[in-house]
């Protein structure tokens, strides 16, 4: 696993990243039940310095659009909300990696398709 930079994505610069995050959390949420705790740690694997201001909002988004579905947990004796995907989030994260396909090609084209015509 390459490990880049890791950078705070509260900025309004790394908006651009968001989706990225999402992608990882429903990647993680389609393999076990995960917690926010757990995925901050494993963004931050992934180079992305995401604190709990940011990343609870981000999973209240996507259990609100239907993509998590979350229940109260425990991690040991800990409580903790445990978001799982839902049959949504299935679909969702396989048009995504369809999708990231697509966008890792043309990233690494020597010679992406002009469209301007300039
Ligand atoms: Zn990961």
């Amino acid at each position: 696993m390459k490990r880049c930079i890791v950078f705070p994505v509260q900025s309004q610069r790394h908006v651009l990243f968001y989706g990225l995050i999402r992608i990882h959390v429903l990647v993680h949420a389609s393999r076990e039940p995960i917690f926010g705790l757990a995925m901050m740690k494993e963004l931050a694997h992934h180079g992305y310095r995401i604190g709990p201001g940011t990343l609870y909002p981000l999973l209240h988004g996507m259990e609100r659009s239907g993509l998590l579905k979350s229940i109260p947990g425990r991690e040991g004796a800990r409580a903790r909300r445990l978001y799982r995907i839902t049959p949504a989030g299935l679909k969702a994260l396989k048009k995504a990696r369809e999708k990231v396909d697509e966008l890792h090609h043309e990233l690494h084209q020597a010679h992406p398709r002009r469209i301007s015509g300039l």
